[in-house]
């Protein structure tokens, strides 16, 4: 019965707030990622996108106006995480917030001896837990091209999104029944380790050295490089590759393997 409902209204969604194609083959063509995805995943993208749109404002502050465009664009980013997931993931927060820039973000917090510190470094997005995803607009876009940025925002952001979702960001995320949870705290602290020495060892590393901040940066920035550069993901760390590969459910680099294509 709630299926059916759900479903009915999920319908309804699909009608009311279609993306007209322009804008849709527009976005589409600043994300050049999306090229290895099937006809078949790019409808099932779109519909997610609409849905996203639905249940999530993206808004502009700080005089920023957010286009149509922009909405679709961020929209799409933050769907590829989900495209195979339930959109239950999202739930829990209701905006995506779009700075004309870099922000500082203002939150304080008090260390063991009662000392109260401020963060004032300048951030291009934020995740708050229970809260909105906050992004700058031009680093949305100057990363929308993962050839010449070799990061991804958004994706990065919603990583954090679907970490939060069983507490504070700690790099695993709620796995479902049939995932160890072992077997993924042993793959991903391997690659982590492994991965913070070739940092410490000063090697210039493809992926983004950042992810050797903390457990959490490491699943988000590898989550930009499954979805965006699978196959250097899956060079890199097999194990890592398969681990995220059972929870999206996708498996991008046999779409973007040339040597698959004549299968
Ligand atoms: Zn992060």
């Amino acid at each position: 019965m709630f299926d059916a409902l759900s479903r009915w209204r999920q319908r309804k969604v699909l009608e009311r707030a279609a993306i007209p194609d322009p804008l849709w083959n527009e976005a589409v063509t600043r994300l050049p990622f999306l090229a290895i995805y099937t006809n078949g995943e790019m409808v099932r993208l779109r519909e997610k996108v609409v849905l996203f749109l639905d249940a999530k404002g993206v808004v502009g502050a700080r005089g920023h106006d957010v286009t149509p465009l922009q909405r679709v664009i961020i929209a799409i980013q933050a769907c590829v995480l989900v495209l195979e997931l339930d959109m239950a993931y999202y739930d829990g927060f209701e905006n995506v917030i779009v700075y004309p820039g870099e922000f500082v973000p203002g939150w304080e917090w008090e260390d063991e001896a009662g000392v109260v510190h401020r963060n004032d470094d300048p951030l291009a997005g934020e995740a708050m837990p229970r809260g909105p995803v906050v992004l700058s607009w031009p680093d949305v876009e100057a990363s929308a091209d993962w050839e010449s940025a070799g990061m991804n925002l958004v994706i990065h952001e919603f990583a954090h999104k679907i970490d939060m979702k069983s507490g504070d960001a700690n790099g695993c995320p709620p796995l479902p029944a049939a995932m160890s949870v072992p077997a993924w705290e042993q793959a991903l602290s391997a690659a982590y380790n492994d991965f913070c020495a070739r940092v410490d060892d000063g090697e210039d590393t493809e992926i983004d050295p950042y992810a050797a901040e903390s457990p959490a940066e490491f699943f988000a920035v590898l989550s930009e490089v499954f979805f965006a550069d699978p196959l250097l993901l899956r060079h890199e760390y097999p194990d890592v590759y398969a681990q995220l590969a059972a929870f999206y459910r996708q498996d991008p680099a046999d779409r973007a393997d040339p040597s698959a294509a004549t299968r």
